[in-house]
């Protein structure tokens, strides 16, 4: 079954993983919707870029994932969402006793609760159309935990819970849910952590991406954009049909321990 004509949805898709899988799904016809906050032209101009580039409708939807409100309300100013991708994603870096309770909330609700209110508007649509993929962008840190980490380890954990519920729900219907849960990618939420790794660590930058970021991933190599939008192009094909409510690692080995 092809995908051109399918309309997908990827929540924080300005940039990164997301828009890497925005560019791969419209390379194979898929109508997308671009989502962040931030509503600038360069927004506007990637969809159009996409658009020119692959002949397909690309759109950018403002909407901010930390609202209930608005997260639903991208669902329905998109009109139509066969495969909901639910991405967007901050990360917050400090030990549990001095982490910011503003942080712990805006992680909970970007990287959590965001794809809770998508799927709920997006499933009556899908089932409306008769299929449907929810695709979470999880994270190795939904199946192992890291010290420093909590609010995103608890939310990627939570997501893993989401999806496996998801998908019980749509068990007997032509609709999905699945979660892919990279390692590092090198992306600007990995180059942000960077300068405060570098003074902590004293190193210099390659020495911080060999030894500090990529020592959790035995193959010490990064997973690419591209491997991460293959994996969520896969779950939307029909090989996909009966996998349900699992996860993809895409992390270089490092849950195999
Ligand atoms: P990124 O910083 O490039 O992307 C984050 C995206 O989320 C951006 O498009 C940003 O605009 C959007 N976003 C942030 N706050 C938002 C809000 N309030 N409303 C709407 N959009 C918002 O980083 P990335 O690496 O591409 O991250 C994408 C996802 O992949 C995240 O969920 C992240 O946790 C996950 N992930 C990343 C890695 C990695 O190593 N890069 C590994 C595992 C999982």
């Amino acid at each position: 079954m092809s995908l051109s004509g399918k309309t997908a949805i990827i929540t924080g898709s300005n940039s990164g993983l997301g828009l890497g899988i925005a560019r791969a799904f419209a390379a194979e016809g898929i109508d997308v919707v671009l989502n962040s906050f931030t509503d600038t032209e360069e927004d506007h101009a990637l969809a159009a870029e996409i658009a020119e580039e692959h002949g397909v409708t690309a759109r950018y939807i403002k909407a901010d994932m930390s609202k209930g409100n608005e997260a639903r309300g991208l669902i329905e100013a998109a009109g139509a969402c066969d495969i909901l991708v639910n991405n967007a994603g901050i990360q917050h870096v400090a030990p549990v006793d001095e982490f910011p309770a503003d942080k712990w909330d805006a992680i909970i609700a970007i990287n959590l609760s965001s794809a809770f209110h998508t799927t709920a508007a997006a499933l009556p649509m899908m089932r409306k159309a008769g299929w449907g993929r929810v695709v979470n962008i999880a994270s190795a840190h939904g199946l192992r935990a890291s010290p420093y980490k909590s609010a995103y380890v608890a939310a990627k954990h939570g997501i893993v819970g989401l999806t496996k519920t998801v998908a019980l729900e749509c068990a007997q219907e032509p609709i999905t849910c699945n979660a892919i849960c990279p390692g590092y990618v090198l992306t600007p939420i990995i180059e942000k952590q960077l300068p405060d790794q570098m003074k902590t660590h004293n190193m210099d930058r390659e020495t911080v991406l060999r030894e500090v970021i990529l020592v959790k991933q035995p193959s010490r190599e990064f997973a690419t954009i591209e491997q991460v939008a293959g994996a969520a192009l896969f779950l939307c094909s029909p090989h996909g049909d009966q996998i349900r409510g699992t996860t993809i690692s895409l992390d270089g080995g490092w849950t195999a321990s």
